[in-house]
């Protein structure tokens, strides 16, 4: 015997929320949203910006240099 919720029953009790990430290798020279290079083999994390990496900021041009420095350099995680 299962102990499966009912699909209706599951429904109405959860949102469910799905996500998804992706990996491809652009052939573009920069990313669609910001001036990050795409370069193929380059190190982790190294072609990034706030823009790309989705943090809220209505002026990220302003204080990407030090936000972006520290997350590279993981000091900005606790
Ligand atoms: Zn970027």
């Amino acid at each position: 015997m299962s102990d499966l919720m009912p699909y209706d029953e599951a429904v109405e009790k959860f949102d469910p929320v799905f996500g998804l990430e992706v990996h491809v290798e652009l052939g573009t020279a920069t990313k669609m949203f910001c001036g990050c290079s795409t370069v193929f083999g380059a190190e982790p994390n190294t072609q990034t910006c706030p823009t790309c990496l989705g943090w809220a900021c209505p002026a990220p041009c302003q204080w990407s240099t030090s936000w972006a420095s520290r997350a590279r350099s993981g000091s900005a995680s606790r």
